[in-house]
């Protein structure tokens, strides 16, 4: 008998939830034009859009908020900050900022020069908007695996090797301030590097003078996949993993509202004193003294209480658990879903759930529009809509992957929560056909996801074809 496990935690604080009827949730989403992002918080009843900065915090971290010492230079929450980080990620030198993209500004100002290249494995959003506006080119140096939703390679993050020895041929290792490693991969949905794959990464570009910095803003999940997956490693806590990934580079960026369980917060940390000393300048000038750098005393507190409770086994393994548990109920039922499942969100392929649909009719929008009609759970759009238009010829850029990406907050919602998202979409499943496409009928100029409006292509003008349908959810 394969026996159960349950949330590591008990609920100590409770925040109640609206539900919305089937008739107040189709007002909203006529007054959101369609779209998840423009819903208001107080009309979603499971809010999947995103875990960054949503995490619940612990009786611990709330106590420490408390003890927050808000005193402008040589805070003791700063003190105790940068001691967690030592402990935890074993670097020398940390300097504070507001959120990860922060540390991400100080880092590609200090290190980059114009016309220098910054390999990484996939790139993110805000991490190669720095590096370019720093004046570099970002270069992919993923393996192929990642960009194949088919592929059930268990370490899909991984740098491919031969990728980066041909860019260091092509452009010389002097053009190569330093190499970007993301753990896990956020856009290639949430995919581990393996052990094995960092330390070869490293020890390469030891060779040619290359520094290694990691995004580590998902370093956690990464960590509990190499407990799973890699040899060698089923008996190792958490934390023993993490120091060995860590001792495989030379700093990192970190986004505290992903893997440290708090709502702000961030940080650069790196072993290199000179590089330290610059950043220490640096750090003023966009976030604030090197001793809080955009925190409050109370958001250092909670960051270090957080820092620690995340490295907790029992913590790690039901999170990771808990993505799983969605998937996983999907796949049973026969519902495509990018796989493997990474450590952050369930993606379903929108295009294979709604064949019937045209790219340009945005699939993924219209998935995402019914999953909130019908039961209230907020998604989000990662397709055709958020990939904008081509500069040059001013047509849709058309991705290859047209998804809903259903991403789960950090110790906010049960396995009951999960079980509600699985059976409003198995549901839609069994009525796809009718779900109709929408067209757009307002478009931003720019990040055109965060407030385009649409209408549905129905006869009827509904989006379920006209059909009302009134899912229980209470
Ligand atoms: C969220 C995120 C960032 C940026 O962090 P912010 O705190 O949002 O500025 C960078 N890298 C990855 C992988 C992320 O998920």
């Amino acid at each position: 008998m394969k026996r159960r496990t349950a949330e590591p935690y008990r609920i100590k604080a409770v925040e109640p939830l609206t539900i919305l009827t089937y008739e107040e949730r189709m007002e909203a989403l006529k007054r959101a034009g369609y779209n998840t992002f423009l819903i208001d918080s107080e009309d979603v009843y499971i809010d999947l859009l995103t875990d960054s900065g949503t995490s619940a915090m612990s009786d611990k971290q709330w106590a420490a908020i408390m003890m927050g010492d808000e005193a402008y230079a040589g805070s003791r929450s700063w003190k105790r900050l940068e001691q967690a980080v030592r402990d935890v990620y074993g670097f020398r030198y940390i300097i504070p900022t507001h959120q990860g993209r922060g540390a991400e500004n100080i880092l590609s100002q200090l290190k980059i020069q114009d016309g220098d290249y910054v390999p990484g494995n996939m790139y993110f959003t805000t991490t190669r908007a720095h590096q370019e506006l720093n004046g570099a080119a970002f270069v992919d140096v993923i393996i192929d695996e990642a960009h194949d939703s088919c592929s059930e390679y268990p370490f899909k993050g991984n740098i491919d090797i031969l990728k980066l020895h041909n860019l260091i041929d092509e452009v010389g290792s002097e053009r190569i301030p330093y190499l970007c490693l993301a753990v896990t991969v956020n856009l290639a949905g949430g995919q581990p590097v393996s052990m094995e794959n960092m330390r070869e990464v490293y020890r390469i570009c030891r060779n040619y003078g290359i520094e290694v910095m990691f995004d580590a803003t998902r370093c956690v999940e990464n960590a509990y996949f190499i407990k799973e997956r890699e040899e060698g490693y089923s008996t190792k806590s958490i934390a023993a993993i993490l120091k060995e990934m860590f001792s495989y580079s030379d700093g990192c960026t970190m986004s505290g509202k992903k893997d440290c369980l708090v709502n702000i917060g961030g940080f650069l940390a790196m072993n290199d004193e000179e590089l330290y000393t610059r950043a220490r300048e640096l750090v003023v000038v966009y976030e604030g003294m090197p001793s809080y750098g955009g925190m409050a005393g109370r958001d250092m507190e909670a960051m270090a209480q957080g820092i620690y409770e995340a490295i907790d086994d029992h913590y790690i393994e039901h999170r990771i658990h808990q993505v799983r548990y969605l998937g996983d109920q999907l796949i049973e039922t026969g519902i495509p879903i990018v796989r493997p499942i990474g450590g952050h969100a369930v993606f379903l392929d929108a295009r294979a759930f709604l064949p019937h649909l045209k790219q340009e009719d945005f699939p993924a929008q219209a998935l995402a529009a019914a999953l909130y009609l019908d039961a209230g759970v907020r998604s989000m759009e990662r397709g055709i809509v958020s990939a904008g238009r081509n500069k040059v010829t001013g047509k849709h850029n058309q991705p290859k992957l047209e998804l809903v990406r259903l991403t789960i907050p950090r110790r906010v919602y049960t396995n009951n929560h999960m079980d509600v998202v699985a059976d409003s979409i198995l549901s839609l499943y069994q009525k796809k056909d009718q779900i109709c496409g929408f067209q757009m009928v307002y478009e931003p100029p720019t990040l055109r996801f965060f407030n385009a409006r649409f209408s549905p292509l129905s006869a009827s003008g509904e989006l379920m074809g006209g059909e009302g349908h009134t899912v229980s959810v209470n």
